[in-house]
């Protein structure tokens, strides 16, 4: 946890313009600064930076699994226990050409929720993911990325109420599904999109056939959401385990 030693803050307010969510708040009557608790994602810029002159900015242990879960995702130098990855815990299906995760006929689906500056609570990412799974989405396991460790039935995408209140500075959720769903995976966020109180980019991970092409395109333009002006292309040196 992140906190101001009263004794050593000054009140100048030159951590504010640091913090990756508005987290540092001016007591105007104590004239010291404190730390919205309910805001910090713990992602340590502050700490890491030094941006304190008086040094008063000051880490408490974090004592329990939740917070601990929101520091490593918060902070992109952490290194997730699990996956082993930096920066958020997954390499996403993004690297399919390596992994072979999404196989012919089903699309990859990445939702990459909050950004710096604003940041995202667990209970909107649980909207997110129970959306995807209710439309169809086969939701990754934990092997793969790390908000499964909270979610107890994939199937559902339901987040132990535990966390629900923890903000993030970021967080992806991820998962398969056939491509003959995928519209209806797409209208379902869009309802949602429209019931969270963050952001979301959406990265669509397909094989295209041997012209290039791919159904997906055709979806978006059927729904009206706008093509991509840019994408990864993996040329599949990889070699993925599976082909089929
Ligand atoms: S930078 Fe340090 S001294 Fe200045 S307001 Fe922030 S915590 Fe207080
Ligand atoms: S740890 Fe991050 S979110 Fe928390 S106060 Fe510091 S910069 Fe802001």
């Amino acid at each position: 946890m992140t906190v101001i030693n009263k004794d050593l803050c000054i009140g100048c307010k030159i951590c504010q313009k640091y913090c990756t969510v508005d987290a540092f708040v001016y007591d105007k009557e104590e004239k010291k600064m404190r730390v919205d608790q309910d805001r910090c994602t713990e992602c340590y810029v502050c700490l890491r930076q030094k941006v304190c002159p008086r040094d008063a900015i000051k880490p408490v242990e974090l004592d329990n699994f939740y917070k601990q879960f929101q520091h490593v995702l918060s902070d992109p130098v952490e290194n997730h226990g699990v996956t082993g990855v930096t920066g958020r815990g997954t390499e996403e299906v993004k690297t399919n050409d390596v992994s072979g995760r999404v196989k012919k006929g089903q699309v990859g689906i990445c939702i990459d929720m909050g950004r710096p500056g604003m940041g995202v609570y667990l209970r909107d990412a649980e909207k997110v993911a129970m959306a995807c799974a209710e439309a169809g989405v086969e939701l990754a396991s934990q092997v793969h990325t790390p908000l499964a460790a909270l979610m107890p039935d994939l199937t559902t995408g339901k987040l132990v109420d535990e966390c629900l209140g923890y903000h993030l500075l970021s967080v992806i959720v991820e998962g398969n599904c056939q491509a003959e769903e995928l519209k209806q995976v797409l209208q379902a966020l869009k309802k949602v999109s429209k019931e969270i109180d963050t952001v979301f980019s959406l990265g669509l991970i397909v094989r295209t056939d041997e012209n290039g092409e791919t159904e997906a395109l055709s979806c978006l333009d059927e729904l009206g959401i706008p093509q991509p002006h840019r994408g990864k292309v993996n040329v599949g040196l990889g070699k993925p385990l599976t082909l089929a």
